[in-house]
C-alpha cells in the first residue's frame, strides 16, 4: 500500500527530457567516427534495469535507453559477457569494456569511471516481510540484521551505519529477497523498481515496503576515463530524448495495471486475522476489566466478612465476659452467690449419689465495721481482696470459692471429710491473721472466724448443710472470734 506512491516518485525524478534535437559539435563528431562501436559490461542481475534473460541476452529499462542513444549516434554495441556486476565493473578497470549502462556514482567509481548525467532516479526502500505495520527508518533498524548484495551502491552509504546494523551480503537480488522472505534476515535495502520488478516475478507474498531510506539511486552510464568524450555526447541524447519516450521503457517493465501492491490473499488473511485478533483483545479487556471489578468487589466482600468475623468473635468475648461478671463478684473476683449455688446444683447430686463427702466453709471477718471505720472503705477494701486470695491460694481447682456478700465468703470443698475441712479452715484463719498491710506508718492486721459443717453421705441439703456451718461461724463469734468451730452431720 505504501508502495505504490513511491513508484510514482520512479517517474516524477525520470531525467527531465524536453527536446528532440542532439547538437553534437565536430569534434564530438569526429570522436565518434573513430569509436564505431563500444563494449559493454551488463549487470545480469538487475531487473528489470539491466539483467539477462533466460536465453542470456541483456535486457531492461537501462539497455532500453542506451540502445535508444546508440541508436541515435549510429554505436554498434558490443556485449561483453558477464556473470555478475561485479565482473562488469572488473571489466571496466581492466579496459577489456567500455560502458556500464546501470552505473550509479560513487566515490569509489569515481576514480576510474566518467558519468553521465543521470538517466533514472531511484529511491531506496527498507523491504521487510509483511508482519511490519508501521513505517520504518534505518534507525528502527538498529540490532537487526539487514541484508544488501555485494558491489550494490547503496553498501557504501550503508557503511556508516555498520556498528550498529548487523549486515549481511548476498551474491543477487534474488537470493537476499528469498533469505528476506524465508526470515533468515530481518530486512533489505533496495530499490524500489528493482523491488517491486523481483518480488513480483519471485512471487514473494510476504513481503512488503516498510519505509524509505535518505538514499536515491542515480542510474547513470559510465565510461573508462579514456572513453570520457563519450559523456557529454550521451548527455546530449539523453536531453533530446522526446517527450514520453523514456515513460514508455519504465512502463514496459514495471507496470502500475499489473497491481504490484495489492493485498495477496495473504496479506487479505492476514489483515482479517488483525481485525479479529483486536476484536480478541477488546474482548479481553473488556473481559479483565470486568473481573478487576469483580475481584475488588469480592475483596471488600472478604474484608466486610473479616471485619464480620471479628465483631462476632467480639461479641462472644463480651458475652463470656458479662456472663461471667453475672457470676463474679466486682471487687475480689470470686464467685459470686449466684455462681455458688449453680456449681451447688450440679455437685450435690453427684456427691448424694456416690456417697461422698462434702464441706461447707462459712468464713466471716472479725470487726470488719470497725477496719472501715478506723483506716477507711478502700483499706476495707483491700483487706477483702487480700483474703479473697489467701482463700483461693489455700483451696483446691475442685473447690470453690464464693463471695456471699459483705464480708462473709463461703467455701464448698466436695470429697473433703470433717477432718480434713478443719485443717483447711485452720490454715486459712492462720494466714489471715498472720498478714499485716501497709497503711500509712502503721501496719493493720485483721482476723476471721469460720464456721465448718461436714456431710459424710451428702443427704442434707446445701441449705440445710450451709446454715449449721452459719451455726458453727456464730459459735466461733460467740467463742471469741478469730477461731475455727465445727458441726458434724
Ligand atoms: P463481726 O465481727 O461481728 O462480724 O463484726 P463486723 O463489724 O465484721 O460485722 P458487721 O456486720 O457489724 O459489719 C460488717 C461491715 O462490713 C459493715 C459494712 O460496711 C462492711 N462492708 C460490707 N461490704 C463491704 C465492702 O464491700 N467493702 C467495705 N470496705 N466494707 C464492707
Ligand atoms: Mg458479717
Ligand atoms: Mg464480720
Amino acid at each position: 500500500m505504501l508502495f505504490v506512491p513511491l513508484l510514482v516518485i520512479i517517474f516524477l525524478l525520470a531525467a527531465p527530457v524536453s527536446a528532440n534535437v542532439v547538437n553534437l559539435t565536430a569534434d564530438e563528431q569526429a570522436w565518434l567516427e573513430q569509436h564505431p562501436k563500444i563494449r559493454i559490461a551488463g549487470d545480469p542481475d538487475y531487473a528489470p534495469f539491466e539483467f539477462r534473460n533466460s536465453r542470456g541476452e541483456l535486457m531492461g529499462i537501462s539497455q532500453d535507453i542506451l540502445g535508444y542513444c546508440l541508436d541515435v549516434l549510429a554505436i554498434e554495441l558490443v556485449e561483453v559477457p558477464t556473470h555478475s556486476w561485479k565482473q562488469a565493473q572488473d571489466h571496466l578497470n581492466a579496459g577489456t569494456a567500455d560502458l556500464l549502462t546501470v552505473a550509479s556514482q560513487t566515490t569509489q567509481r569515481d576514480r576510474y569511471l566518467t558519468f553521465s548525467q543521470p538517466y533514472l532516479y531511484l529511491p531506496v526502500v527498507i523491504l521487510t516481510r509483511n508482519d511490519i505495520n508501521r513505517q520504518l527508518s534505518l534507525e528502527d533498524l538498529y540490532g537487526l540484521t539487514l541484508i544488501t548484495v555485494y558491489g550494490f551502491g547503496v553498501n557504501e552509504y550503508l557503511e556508516q551505519f555498520s556498528d550498529k546494523i548487523n549486515l549481511v551480503y548476498a551474491r543477487s537480488t534474488a537470493e537476499a529477497l528469498q533469505k528476506l522472505s524465508f526470515g533468515s534476515v530481518d530486512a533489505m535495502l533496495l530499490n524500489l523498481g528493482t523491488a517491486s520488478y523481483q518480488i513480483q516475478a519471485l512471487k514473494l507474498t510476504n513481503l512488503q515496503v516498510s519505509g524509505e531510506i535518505d538514499y536515491t539511486y542515480q542510474l547513470a552510464f559510465a565510461v573508462r576515463s579514456e572513453l570520457s568524450p563519450l559523456i557529454p555526447i550521451l548527455d546530449k541524447v539523453l536531453a533530446a530524448m522526446p517527450p514520453g519516450q523514456k515513460q514508455q521503457f519504465i512502463s514496459k517493465w514495471i507496470s502500475l495495471e499489473q497491481g504490484l501492491w495489492r493485498p495477496s490473499k495473504y496479506q487479505t488473511l492476514v489483515t482479517i486475522a488483525i481485525i479479529s485478533a483486536l476484536g480478541f483483545a477488546l474482548m479481553c479487556a473488556l473481559y479483565l476489566s470486568l473481573n478487576r471489578t469483580l475481584t475488588a468487589q469480592n475483596k471488600a466482600l472478604e474484608q466486610k466478612s473479616l471485619l464480620l468475623e471479628k465483631e462476632i468473635e467480639e461479641r462472644k468475648l463480651l458475652e463470656i465476659q458479662l456472663k461471667e461478671q453475672v457470676f463474679q463478684d466486682d471487687l475480689t473476683g470470686l464467685a459470686n452467690r449466684r455462681k455458688l449455688l449453680e456449681r451447688v446444683a450440679l455437685e450435690w447430686p453427684r456427691s448424694l449419689r456416690a456417697s461422698r463427702p462434702i464441706s461447707i466453709l462459712m468464713l466471716d471477718l472479725d470487726h470488719f465495721k470497725i477496719i472501715n471505720d478506723s483506716f477507711g472503705h478502700d483499706i476495707g477494701d483491700k483487706v477483702l481482696k487480700s483474703t479473697s486470695s489467701i482463700l483461693q491460694d489455700s483451696t483446691r481447682i475442685t473447690d470453690l470459692v464464693a463471695r456471699w456478700g459483705g464480708e462473709e465468703f463461703v467455701l464448698m470443698l466436695p470429697e473433703t471429710g470433717h477432718d480434713l475441712a478443719i485443717e483447711i479452715a485452720e490454715r486459712i484463719r492462720e494466714k489471715v491473721a498472720a498478714t499485716e498491710l501497709a497503711f500509712q506508718d502503721n501496719k493493720i492486721t485483721f482476723t476471721i472466724s469460720i464456721g465448718v459443717a461436714t456431710t459424710e453421705n451428702g443427704e442434707p441439703s446445701f441449705t440445710e448443710l450451709l446454715s449449721i456451718s452459719d451455726m458453727a461461724l456464730y459459735q466461733s463469734k460467740e467463742q471469741g472470734r478469730n477461731r475455727v468451730s465445727s458441726i458434724i452431720i
